[in-house]
């Protein structure tokens, strides 16, 4: 598909509404804050912003912006917890009620320093997988009947979007094969190109259901995972990955997009 005409196509069509209800994984700094501080900002803000982190006693940025809007609830949420993953799908379940959840931002992530090849080890390797890829698939499963039901409430309609229901997976270009023209990183780069595999699986999975499925890359950001020479703001990356994420539709499904609407190469 040409690039360009991907970027046009998204950009030419408004923004009509964001999703009535939302998780975010990671949502205690980086990216996932500022998610959430730009959805509980914007003009529609959704009804209901379930905001999941580690710690949530510590997590002082975030409750403050609870404190503030009434819609964003604050969860526990280990990611690397596979036991805790019912008890959390129980949760949503309880504050999403018959509505379902239109939005999973599968965004927690974890990339280990010192990994060329004469540094990485092997738990490193699978540390990062569990929580780059095997995480993003595993609760996306377990909250899948609430994506459902949310999806359900369009009837005869097999329009996709992120308003109705969205699984968008946070990767990285640094998981793309094409584009690695410097190697190393293999801890990273693999999760991130098996998480883009699990996109694609999941893109085919639950077209049936009217469930789209979107692997994102945010930019180089200043995080503490992008450090502070990268190019970009967390807030210009969100506010572009939330424009191009609500304007995506069913030709856009299984993609691989930059935070601009660009699509990247696997
Ligand atoms: P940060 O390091 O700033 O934040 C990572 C977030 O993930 C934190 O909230 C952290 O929580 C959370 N997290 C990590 N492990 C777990 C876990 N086991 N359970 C629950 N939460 C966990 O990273 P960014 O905000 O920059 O990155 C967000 C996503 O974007 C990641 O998936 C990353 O790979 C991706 N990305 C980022 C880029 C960048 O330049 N910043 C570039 C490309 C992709 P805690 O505070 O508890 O550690």
């Amino acid at each position: 598909m040409n690039i360009d005409i991907f970027i046009s196509e998204l950009y030419s069509v408004p923004i009509r509404m964001l999703a009535r209800s939302v998780v975010i994984t990671g949502s205690n700094r980086g990216l996932g804050l500022e998610f959430v501080k730009q959805l509980t900002k914007s003009a529609k803000p959704p009804k209901v912003l379930i905001t999941a982190c580690r710690s949530p006693d510590e997590a002082q940025e975030l409750k403050d912006v609870a404190a503030k809007n009434s819609n964003v609830h604050i969860l526990k949420l280990d990611v690397t917890d596979e036991t805790s993953y019912s008890n959390f799908t129980g949760q949503v379940k309880e504050i999403v009620g018959d509505n379902g959840l239109n939005l999973l931002i599968n965004n927690a992530g974890i990339a280990p320093k010192s990994t060329r090849i004469n540094m990485v080890k092997w738990n490193q390797m699978t540390d990062t997988f569990v929580t780059n890829t095997v995480a993003p698939l595993m609760l996306t499963k377990n909250l899948l009947p609430l994506l459902r039901s949310a999806a359900e409430k369009v009837v005869e309609s097999d329009h996709l979007s992120a308003s109705r229901a969205a699984v968008i997976n946070m990767s990285s270009i640094l998981g793309s094969i094409e584009n690695n023209d410097a190697g190393g990183l293999y801890p990273y780069r693999a999760s991130k190109a098996a998480l883009n595999a699990v996109t694609k699986s999941m893109s085919f999975d639950f077209q049936r259901y009217n469930i789209l499925v979107l692997s994102m890359h945010p930019g180089w950001v200043q995080t503490d995972m992008g450090g502070k020479t990268a190019p970009i703001t967390p807030s210009q990356s969100v506010e572009a990955m939330i424009n191009t994420l609500f304007q995506c539709a069913n030709q856009h499904n299984g993609a691989f997009l930059q935070y601009d609407g660009q699509l990247l190469s696997w």
